[in-house]
């Protein structure tokens, strides 16, 4: 039954790992936790035991778009299903409502604050309800990124009903903390708890530290485009300025900040949504809810707050599980901002000062790691899952680390100059004082400072200042300085500095060797950032009418071009070259419903290709 839903509503032909798990345990009527990465496909877990369930079931969403696009994609595959969001006027409520009552929908979405309404309940307490759906539960937390106190309803909303309905949550946030409450929170019984891994192997990850992030970033959108790609800065004025000189290149973008009002953020991300403007500048209210699925790149403008939000927003590439990118552009100034962010957060101003101080701490820590992620030689990948508590191999073959040559350097000289005219000038200064210091540059601050009286400046005039730099975060990451979280970040250094400062350790670190690595940068085989650059050259031609086919239906239809049909889909039938309705069903992500909808129009493109 399940296979059959898969295949005919849905057009896959396997599950991917974890739904067959996760949807059995929920048709055995066992409340049920997924906990999935971004695009793994959580959906579908939920959806298909709703379409096999006797009953209703509801799933608690946190967002409008989110909502939106599900249903939309949906009834796009020919099921029944509608939303109950402030997004619907009085009349469409009430009648969404009535049909609903009439067992019309045997999915419905539905926002967290409308649960324990008068008319709502009315409907819940007269209704079969089978299941509720929790999607992402880890707003149930506080400890997560997005918590929302609507989501307490749910229990109570729950408790309320005549008789239980088995209750599954849904997640993408991993640790710990967030785990232990959506479980205790949402009083899920004995639940089946499902945790796939973490990693998306279709990501490439990369760090860069660009002279000139602007330019950087416009060689490479320049490079990219067509694809669909997301930029993500540290704050709106930034947003304002990239999205700007971006426009004023002539790439089509758009932008989306808290500044803009309702309205325009709306326009704006439906012209994202729907391939209008393929490229988004963003601050990180972007994002939440957002499902489409053939994002191929998201940069970095800034270093974000912590992994958490890295991983979140970098997972939005690739959700349909294509070769996508990720990469961030770190500057010192990142670290700045976010240290001053996190000094001036007034989200806690409800807090105690004993809490607030709490949770200070534990930001700038997070901090710390976010950054360690940039400035390590390691396999970032293998960082990023160990952050999240699981083992990675060290290797990955997929992020700018491991496809860079590295060589162990000798660092014990510089170690033992930058450490020591640290020490010397009493542990008051910032990372830069000390670089230019030791490096013996000539500038009113150093003189200001008299640095250019310590006993090491100008002690290593030879090594770069760029260089210096790596071996003070390499000091850094090994735990042999550390920085003050205030504003000014003094470098202090730690016990374990003894031993470099006694002249008793030997101090190694990997440095990238240099001409080979920019030799690999260019020759970086053309790793399939564009989906479509895993087809034959006869076959990208074709690839581009499919995809003009697609934006015409869509537009007729009035939703999304990815919700039509899939990139991987439009790739997929490029290959196949199906001919007939049969082999066009073979083509993954092409249901029954949506060949009786278009195929006939994808077979007569495909025809003219092939002909
Ligand atoms: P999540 O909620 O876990 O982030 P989604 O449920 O939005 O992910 O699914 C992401 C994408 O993967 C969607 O485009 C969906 O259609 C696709 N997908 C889900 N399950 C399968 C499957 N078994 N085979 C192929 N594609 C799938
Ligand atoms: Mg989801």
């Amino acid at each position: 039954m399940k296979r059959k839903i898969l295949k005919q509503y849905f057009g896959y032909d396997d599950f991917r790992e974890g739904q067959e798990v996760l949807i059995d345990s929920i048709l055995s009527g066992r409340d049920t936790f997924g906990i999935m990465p971004t695009g793994a496909g959580k959906s579908l877990c939920f959806q298909i035991p709703a379409l096999i369930m006797e009953g209703i079931t509801l799933v608690v969403s946190p967002l409008i778009s989110l909502m939106k696009d599900q249903v939309g994609a949906l009834n796009q595959a020919g099921i029944h299903a509608a939303y109950l969001n402030s997004s619907l006027t009085t009349n469409q409520y009430y009648k969404a409502l009535k049909l609903a009552g009439e067992g019309r929908y045997p999915i419905i979405y539905v926002a967290p604050e409308r649960l324990l309404t008068d008319s709502f309940l009315d409907f819940a307490l007269h209704a079969r309800i089978a299941m509720v759906a929790v999607d992402e539960a880890h707003c149930v937390s506080q400890w997560g990124q997005d918590f929302r106190p609507s989501y307490l309803k749910i229990t109570e909303f729950i408790e309320r009903l005549p008789s239980r309905p088995v209750v599954s949550a849904f997640t993408a946030s991993a640790t710990k903390e967030v785990r232990e409450d959506i479980v205790d929170i949402l009083m899920l019984r004995d639940p089946a708890v499902m945790s796939t891994g973490f990693d998306r192997p279709n990501l490439y990850f990369e760090v860069q530290t660009p002279k000139n992030k602007y330019n950087t970033l416009s060689e490479y959108v320049k490079k990219h485009t067509g694809e669909s790609g997301i930029i993500y800065c540290l704050t709106r004025k930034q947003v304002e300025e990239v999205c700007g000189n971006l426009i004023r290149e002539g790439v089509s973008a758009t932008r989306y900040h808290a500044g803009l009002g309702d309205e325009e953020r709306k326009k704006n991300q439906d012209d994202f949504i729907y391939d209008r403007s393929p490229v988004m500048v963003a601050t990180n209210a972007f994002g939440m809810g957002i499902d489409k699925s053939n994002v191929r790149y998201v940069i970095h403008y800034n270093m974000p707050k912590n992994m958490e939000s890295y991983y979140q927003e970098a997972g939005r590439a690739g959700r349909d599980g294509e070769p996508a990118e990720c990469i961030l552009y770190y500057g010192g100034q990142d670290v700045v901002m976010n240290q001053f962010f996190i000094e001036h957060n007034q989200d806690n101003v409800e807090l105690n000062d004993i809490t607030r101080q709490l949770v200070r701490e534990r930001d700038h820590e997070r901090l710390k790691k976010m950054t360690f992620y940039c400035f390590t030689n390691e396999c970032l990948r293998d960082y990023m899952l160990r952050y999240f508590g699981e083992y990675g191999g060290n290797y990955c073959g997929n992020c700018s680390n491991c496809m860079t040559q590295f060589e162990e350097v000798d660092i014990t000289e510089m170690a033992e100059a930058l450490t020591g005219c640290i020490r010397e000038a009493g542990q008051r200064y910032g990372i830069n004082v000390i670089i230019d210091t030791v490096h013996g540059a000539n500038t009113a601050k150093i003189r200001q400072y008299r640095m250019d009286q310590s006993s090491f400046y100008g002690k290593l005039p030879g090594v770069p200042v760029y260089k210096l730099r790596q071996i003070m975060n390499d000091l850094l990451v090994d735990g042999y300085i550390r920085l003050t979280n205030d504003d000014y970040m003094i470098v202090k250094l730690t016990e374990k500095a003894r031993d470099i400062l006694e002249g008793k350790a030997v101090i190694m670190m990997k440095m990238a060797k240099e001409q080979e690595q920019r030799e690999k940068k260019e020759s970086r085989p053309k790793k399939k950032s564009s989906a479509a650059m895993q087809l034959k050259a006869e076959d990208e031609q074709l690839f581009e009418r499919l995809r003009k086919l697609r934006t015409e239906i869509a537009r007729e239809e009035n939703v999304p071009p990815y919700i039509v049909f899939s990139d991987k889909s439009l790739i997929h039938m490029c290959i196949l070259k199906p001919g007939n309705r049969e082999e066009m069903l073979k083509v993954s992500g092409v249901g029954e419903f949506k060949y009786e909808k278009y195929g006939e129009r994808f077979l007569e493109e495909l025809k003219l290709g092939t002909g």
